[in-house]
C-alpha cells in the first residue's frame, strides 16, 4: 500500500498549465476521494500573491474547467502560494521552510512532489537548487515532475537529464507525456494483451500498414515565440507519436510493472529504422500551412501568425514512415501523421489487416475493404472493427459492417485529460506511464537525424492549405507503398 500522503509543490502555478490542466485535475482527484486529507499543495510562481488570491485562482480554474465547486472551500484550504525567484537561493531556502511548517501541519510523512510546469530552461536550475538548497533533504518520499518539452535535441536533453539526475534518481523522475493519460492510449496495450483474436495476427503476417494520425484544426495561436523554436517533429513526434509507436509495437512484458513495460518499450526503441541524409526524402514529409478557410472562417498563414518569423521554415505539419526492424514488424509500415490547422481535431489509430488469400466477393470493380482496426483517442474515444458481411437481402454481395464501441459516459467534455491519472500515478509511486530516460534518448536521436537533413535543405513553405489533411507529398508517401490514408470516423 502506497502513502498517498505528499505535499505537492507547483512550480508555474499562475500559468496556463496549472489553471487548465493541475488544478481541476486535483479537485476532480479530490471529489472522488481519491486524496486523503494528508495533502497540500504550495503553488509557487514569480509575481506576489496572498494565499487568499491564489486559492480564489485555484478555485476560478476548477470553475471555469468543470463548472462545478462542490466542497470548494474545503478544497482550496489546501493550497497556499510563495512568491518565489527560480535562480535566488534565498527563495529556496525560504520555501524550505515554509514546507517544512505545511508538512508538520498535515502530517505529510516528509513526501514531496516537485512539479515543474515552468519554462523549460528553468528546469536545470530548478532541479539544482532543489538539491544545493536543502528542498530534497526529506525522510519521506521525493519525485520530481517535469513537463515537456524535454530537452531540443538529444545533446540538451542529456545535459538536462544530467542537471535533474544530480538531485533525483531515474526511479523519482516523472517525465510527463500526456498522451500517456489518455484513456484509449493506456487502453491500446489492453486491447492488444487481453484478447485472443488479436494478439495472434499482431504482426507482419496479417498487418499490412498501421497508421497514426494526430490532427488539429487550431494553428499556432499565441505559441509562435516556443514554436519557432520547435515544430511538428520536435513538439509532437519525438514525444507522443513515437510513444504511441512503442505501445503499438511493444512485445508483450512479462508482466504489468513498470520495468517490464518500460524495457518493452525501450526494445521497440532499439529497432527503430535510423533514417539520415538523402534518405529522410524517401521516409518523411514536412508541411507548413498557408492561409485557408476552416469551419467557414478565413485563416491566415504561418508566416504572418503573431512572433512568427515571415521567412519561417518551422514546420506545423509531419508525416512518416517508421520502420521497426525487428522479427515481429520486418516489413511493416507505421506511417504517422500531424499538424495544426488540419480539417478536424482528431487522434486516431488505424490498423490495416492485409488482404484474405482469395476473394470470392468480388463485384467487378469493387474490391473488398480490407480489416481495419480503429482506435479513436481523442475527441471521440473507442474501437471500430471494420469487417464484411453479407448485404442483407441482396445475393452474396459482401458489404462492410462496423463494429463500435465507445467509451462514452466515462468522460464528458472539458476532462482535464490524461493529467488527473497521471498527478494520482506519480502520488501512488507508479511510474508506468512516464517516459524514462533511455526512451527520451532513442527517440531523440531518431528525429534529431531528420531535423538535421531538413535543417541543410530549402523548405517550399507553405505548402499546404489550411483545411487540408497536409501536402500532396503525405499522400505520396503512401501510394508509393500501395497505401492511402484512411478517412475514417
Ligand atoms: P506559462 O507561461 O503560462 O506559465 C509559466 C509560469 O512560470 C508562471 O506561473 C510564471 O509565473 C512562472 N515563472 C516564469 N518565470 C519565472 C521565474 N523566473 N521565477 C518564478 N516563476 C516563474 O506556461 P505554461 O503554458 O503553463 O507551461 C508550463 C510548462 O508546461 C512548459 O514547460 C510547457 O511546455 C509545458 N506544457 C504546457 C501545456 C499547456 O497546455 N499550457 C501543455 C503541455 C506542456
Amino acid at each position: 500500500e502506497q502513502n498517498m500522503n505528499s505535499l505537492i509543490m507547483i512550480f508555474g502555478a499562475t500559468g496556463d498549465l496549472a489553471k487548465r490542466k493541475l488544478f481541476p485535475s486535483l479537485y476532480r482527484l479530490f471529489e472522488r476521494g481519491r486524496l486523503t486529507n494528508k495533502f497540500a499543495v504550495i503553488g509557487v510562481a514569480r509575481r506576489p500573491l496572498s494565499n487568499d488570491e491564489f486559492q480564489q485562482s485555484v478555485k476560478d480554474s476548477v470553475v471555469a474547467a468543470l463548472g462545478r465547486d462542490k466542497n470548494i472551500e474545503e478544497f482550496i484550504s489546501h493550497f497556499y502560494y510563495q512568491s518565489h525567484d527560480v535562480t535566488d537561493s534565498n527563495s529556496y531556502i525560504s520555501l524550505k521552510k515554509f514546507a517544512e511548517q505545511i508538512d508538520y501541519h498535515y502530517s505529510l510523512d516528509g513526501n514531496r512532489i516537485f512539479y515543474l510546469a515552468m519554462a523549460p530552461e528553468f528546469f536545470g536550475t530548478i532541479a539544482l537548487h532543489l538539491k544545493s538548497d536543502g528542498l530534497t533533504d526529506v525522510s519521506g518520499y521525493k519525485r520530481l515532475v517535469i513537463e515537456k518539452p524535454f530537452g531540443h535535441d538529444l545533446e540538451s536533453a542529456k545535459e538536462l537529464n544530467k542537471q535533474i539526475r544530480t538531485a533525483f534518481s531515474e526511479e523519482e523522475i516523472y517525465r510527463i507525456d500526456h498522451y500517456l493519460g489518455k484513456e484509449m492510449v493506456r487502453n491500446i496495450e489492453v486491447i492488444r494483451f487481453a484478447n485472443a483474436i488479436f494478439e495472434p495476427l499482431w504482426n507482419n503476417r496479417y498487418i499490412s500498414n498501421i497508421q497514426i494520425t494526430s490532427s488539429e484544426i487550431l494553428g499556432v495561436e499565441e505559441r509562435g515565440r516556443y514554436y519557432e523554436t520547435s515544430g511538428a517533429l520536435r513538439d509532437m513526434v519525438q514525444n507522443h507519436m513515437m510513444q504511441m509507436v512503442a505501445l503499438l509495437a511493444m512485445e508483450p512484458p512479462i508482466k504489468l510493472s513498470t520495468n517490464e513495460i518500460r524495457s518493452e518499450k525501450v526494445r521497440v526503441f532499439r529497432s527503430l529504422r535510423a533514417v539520415e541524409g538523402e534518405e529522410v526524402k524517401d521516409y518523411f514529409v514536412r508541411g507548413q500551412y498557408g492561409e485557408g478557410t476552416i469551419e467557414d472562417e478565413q485563416v491566415q498563414a504561418y508566416r504572418n501568425e503573431p512572433m512568427v518569423d515571415k521567412q519561417s521554415t518551422t514546420e506545423t505539419f509531419v508525416a512518416g514512415k517508421v520502420m521497426i526492424d525487428n522479427f515481429r514488424w520486418a516489413g511493416v509500415p507505421f506511417y504517422i501523421r500531424t499538424g495544426k490547422r488540419m480539417t478536424e481535431k482528431s487522434t486516431k489509430i488505424v490498423i490495416q489487416f492485409k488482404d484474405i488469400p482469395m476473394n470470392l466477393y468480388y463485384q467487378t470493380e469493387k474490391m473488398l475493404n480490407p480489416n481495419l482496426l480503429v482506435i479513436h483517442i481523442q475527441p471521440e474515444e473507442g474501437i471500430t472493427l471494420h469487417l464484411n458481411a453479407k448485404k442483407a437481402g441482396g445475393h452474396l454481395d459482401a458489404q462492410e459492417v462496423k463494429l463500435s464501441f465507445a467509451n462514452t459516459g466515462v468522460h464528458a467534455m472539458n476532462t482535464p485529460e490524461g493529467y488527473e491519472k497521471l498527478l494520482f500515478d506519480c502520488m501512488n509511486g507508479d511510474a508506468t506511464n512516464f517516459t524514462h530516460w533511455d526512451e527520451v534518448a532513442y527517440s531523440w536521436s531518431f528525429v534529431d537525424k531528420i531535423s538535421k537533413f531538413w535543417q541543410k535543405e530549402q523548405a517550399s513553405f507553405p505548402n499546404y492549405q489550411s483545411g487540408t489533411m497536409g501536402p500532396n507529398a503525405a499522400d505520396e508517401l503512401l501510394e508509393k507503398d500501395g497505401f492511402f490514408w484512411w478517412p475514417v470516423t
